[in-house]
């Protein structure tokens, strides 16, 4: 039997304006991930090539999830190396001239 997948296939008509069929395409994916903006290029979408709107592969947005979860794969190596700063403490040292 064949794999039953809840993805559009290749004359999928948009649902938002009915008009429009949806084609696959590919565009360039934002997404933030912790407050960084992550831009995918040639990430595979179905366009509406009538309103424009877009429905992304669910398949894609598994992998897409997949490498950029930080548990997933590899710890990347990140230079955030922030060592700490000797701070003089007021008041503990200083030399007393009380006279
Ligand atoms: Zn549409």
């Amino acid at each position: 039997m064949n794999e039953h997948e809840h993805m559009p296939s290749s004359s999928t008509p948009c649902i938002e304006c009915h008009a429009g069929l949806l084609v696959l395409r590919h565009i360039t994916y934002f997404t933030w991930l912790g407050g960084e903006l992550i831009t995918v290029p040639n990430f595979p979408a179905w366009v509406c090539d009538v309103c424009g709107r877009r429905v992304y592969d669910e398949k894609a947005i598994q992998w897409l999830n997949m490498i950029l979860d930080p548990n997933a794969g590899k710890p990347s190596t990140k230079p955030r190396r922030t060592p700490p700063l000797p701070r003089p403490r007021p008041g503990t040292h200083h030399p007393v001239s009380d006279s």
